[in-house]
C-alpha cells in the first residue's frame, strides 16, 4: 500500500527503518528481527541505501522480501549519490518489477570531508530525483526533511524553501532527521505549513543506545543534545543497560510528547538493534 494512503487512512503511523546488513547471514537475522517488529504492527519499514549504490542489489531484495515474504508494507530509501539517471531509471524499474510502492526520494551525502558533487549525467538535487520519479507516475515519494536545518544549507529559511520545491516535485510525504527536541519539530511543522507544505511530516526518532555514536551522529547532522540528557548519558556512560535505559526512557517521553501534540506518527532510527524500538513501541501501544 502506498504510504500517503496509510497516512491518510491510519492513527498514529509507526515506521522503523533498517540498513541492509555487509553478510548474507546478517541478512537471515535482519528478516528475524523484523518478524519480531512485524508483532508490534509497524505500518511500514524502510531500508537505506548505501553510498554511491554499493549495496543496490541488498536493498532491492531486502524490501522484496519484507514486503512479499513477511507481509510488511516496505519502502527503499534510493540517493542520487554517484548514479547517472539512466541507473536510477534502472533501480525505479527494479522496484517496480517487485511490487514496491515506496521510495524516499534522498540526495545522499559526499565522501567524508568532501563536497557533494552530482555524478556526470546524474541529479543534483534529492528534489530532481522526485520529479524523476513522479513522472513515472508509480511511486509514492517520500523526502528528508531538517527541523534543525540541512549542515549544506546557508539558512533555515533557504533550506525550508528548498524543502518546498522537494514537496513540488512531487514528496508526498517527509520524514525528518533525527532531533531530541520536540520543541525543534513542531516549530519546523509551523514554518513548513506557513510556507505552504501540506504533506504529512512524520518525525524521525534514533533510540539512543551507544554514547560515543549518538554524539558522532549529532556532530554529523548538526542536531542539538538536550543539557540533562547529554548528562544522564555520560553518568551512565561505559554501563550498557543503564545508557539504553536512559536513551528509552527519553525516546518514550518524546513519542508521546510528539502523539499528545499531534504528529502523524514516528519513524524510528533502529540501527539495527531492535530491543529498545520494540521496548518504546511495547509503551506507546
Ligand atoms: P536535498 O533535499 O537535495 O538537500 C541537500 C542540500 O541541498 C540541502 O542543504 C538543501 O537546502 C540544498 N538544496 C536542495 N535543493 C536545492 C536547490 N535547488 N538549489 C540549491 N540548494 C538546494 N543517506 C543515504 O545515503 N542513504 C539513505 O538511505 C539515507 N536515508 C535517509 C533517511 C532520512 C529520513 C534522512 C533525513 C536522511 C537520510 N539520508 C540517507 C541522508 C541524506 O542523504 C543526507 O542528509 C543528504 O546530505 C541530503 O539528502 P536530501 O535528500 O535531504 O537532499
Amino acid at each position: 500500500m502506498r504510504i500517503d494512503r496509510i497516512l491518510a487512512s491510519q492513527g498514529p503511523v509507526f515506521s522503523c527503518e533498517f540498513f541492509p546488513p555487509k553478510t548474507p547471514q546478517g541478512g537471515e537475522k535482519l528478516l528475524a528481527t523484523i518478524e519480531e517488529i512485524k508483532k508490534l504492527g509497524p505500518s511500514f519499514v524502510s531500508v537505506t541505501y548505501g553510498a554511491m549504490g554499493s549495496n543496490r542489489g541488498q536493498v532491492i531484495e531486502l524490501v522484496e522480501k519484507i514486503k512479499n515474504d513477511l507481509g510488511v508494507e516496505a519502502m527503499a530509501h534510493l540517493s542520487c549519490t554517484g548514479h547517472t539517471r539512466e541507473e536510477l531509471a534502472g533501480v525505479l524499474d527494479q522496484l517496480s518489477a517487485v511490487g514496491i510502492e515506496n521510495v524516499l526520494a534522498l540526495r545522499g551525502d559526499p565522501p567524508k570531508g568532501e563536497v557533494f558533487q552530482p555524478a556526470p549525467g546524474g541529479f543534483a538535487y534529492a528534489s530532481d530525483l522526485a520529479a524523476m520519479i513522479r513522472d513515472r507516475g508509480s511511486f509514492c515519494i517520500g523526502g528528508a526533511a531538517y527541523p534543525e536545518v540541512h549542515p549544506d544549507a546557508p539558512d533555515a529559511e533557504t533550506d525550508l524553501n528548498h524543502l518546498l520545491t522537494k514537496v513540488r516535485s512531487g514528496a508526498n510525504f517527509l520524514i525528518t532527521q533525527l532531533f531530541f527536541s520536540n520543541d525543534d519539530y513542531f516549530d519546523f511543522v509551523e514554518r513548513a505549513r506557513a510556507k505552504g507544505i501540506e504533506v504529512p511530516i512524520l518525525p524521525g526518532i534514533m533510540p539512543i543506545t551507544d554514547v560515543g555514536q549518538v554524539k558522532r551522529f549529532t556532530a554529523m547532522c548538526g542536531a542539538k543534545m538536550p543539557a540533562e540528557l547529554l548528562s544522564a548519558l555520560e553518568r551512565a556512560d561505559g554501563d550498557p543497560e543503564a545508557v539504553l535505559e536512559v536513551g528509552v526512557e527519553h525516546a518514550i517521553g518524546q513519542c508521546r510528547g510528539l502523539l499528545a501534540r499531534g504528529a502523524p506518527g514516528v519513524h524510528f532510527y533502529t540501527l539495527n538493534r531492535s530491543p529498545a524500538t520494540r521496548r518504546i513501541l511495547t509503551a506507546l501501544l
